[in-house]
């Protein structure tokens, strides 16, 4: 049986080629490669049809600042760090002889998964490159840009990043700056989606108040089965369910286990769980995938982008339809991207 297509809310694919030292990096991905979660052999094994690609520029150090935190990186640096990913991204789709197209819109995601093109939307996880002019918000989506969460777990100009604590709630810090509020302005006109997963709670609430666009966490889990802050309380699902919104689920182990532990050793029905749950409090129109893979470390039986199959598997065991399991692999994110798109 041919896999089921999968279109994921989140992944660093970007980043781990980034930082790899090799000449050709677009042909890691394009032929291949022993470790890392996504490439192009990969993700024809295992059925993924594309995603959001993130471009993430780490924090310049590990040690964190006197409050606790990760310092950002600066702007210029960030940007030369953004053009370097967004060039990479580029080169794989040049070189991949029509087997890789960067999509701008739902129509374009559609036509890649009837036709077997892998489909990246270019993705923005801190927005540490773009000034208080705005100006690389503009330029940036005229060269594909489609997706921003303003911040990573740290603070910037923008917003307050939500911390890596366990276990917590994730109200911590202060919420958007005046300047975070024009760039969710600008998001809106633009049609540019913004993405809630690593806000802190007031910034949550400050973008539903603001944003006119369906809200959506690209790469969260559940705090009711997950303590940890990075996760989504059920106010805050209940919020973005009546937006018609959207959750794309962590395979982070980090994200899933209720003991918060950083153990790959973890059964890939926790994801399942995860999933029961979002479905329950939103509908199963508001949940997909978001699996933050070559981001994070994720269940042993998963292992890679290969082996989605097991997750599909997984689904159908716990009693989803094939209805429910199109609209969770990817259905699901193609409806709440064209709406926030536009068609
Ligand atoms: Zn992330």
């Amino acid at each position: 049986m041919a896999n089921m297509p999968i279109f994921d809310g989140h992944n660093d694919v970007l980043l781990r080629l980034h930082k790899n030292n090799a000449a050709h990096k677009e042909r890691l991905f394009l032929d291949g490669a022993e470790t890392g979660h996504i490439d192009l052999p990969k993700s024809a094994a295992g059925g993924l049809a594309g995603g959001l690609c993130a471009i993430f520029i780490p924090s310049p150090s590990t040690a964190p600042d006197r409050n606790g935190d990760f310092v950002p990186p600066n702007s210029a640096d960030a940007m030369v760090e953004t053009l370097a990913m967004a060039r990479l991204l580029f080169d794989i789709e040049r070189r991949s002889e029509g087997r890789v197209k960067v999509c701008r819109s739902a129509a374009e995601i559609r036509a890649c998964i009837e036709t077997n093109v892998f489909a990246p939307v270019l993705h923005i996880e801190g927005a540490e490159m773009i000034g208080y002019d705005l100006d690389a918000l503009y330029v940036l989506h005229q060269a594909g840009l489609r997706s921003l969460g303003p911040v990573w777990s740290r603070p910037n100009i923008f917003a307050y990043g939500v911390p890596f604590r366990f276990p917590s709630s994730p109200d911590i810090g202060p919420g958007l700056t005046e300047l975070g509020k024009d760039l969710v302005r600008a998001c809106n006109e633009l049609k540019i989606l913004i993405d809630l997963s690593h806000m802190n709670e007031k910034g949550f609430w400050d973008i539903a108040r603001l944003s006119k666009a369906p809200l959506v966490a690209t790469h969260s889990n559940m705090h009711g089965l997950c303590a940890h802050s990075r996760n989504l309380t059920d106010r805050q699902l209940d919020a973005i369910r009546a937006t018609g919104g959207m959750v794309g689920i962590n395979f982070g182990v980090l994200f899933l286990r209720q003991d918060g532990v950083k153990n790959p050793d973890t059964a890939l029905d926790l994801i399942v769980e995860h999933i029961d749950y979002a479905v329950e409090r939103l509908g199963i129109d508001h949940v997909g995938f978001g699996s933050d893979f070559d981001g994070t470390t994720i269940p042993t039986d998963l292992k890679d982008a290969a082996g989605l199959p097991h997750l599909v598997a997984a689904l159908n065991a716990r009693g989803y339809d094939a209805g429910s399991i199109e609209k969770l692999c990817y259905g699901n994110w193609l409806s709440v991207l064209e709406r926030t798109w536009g068609a």
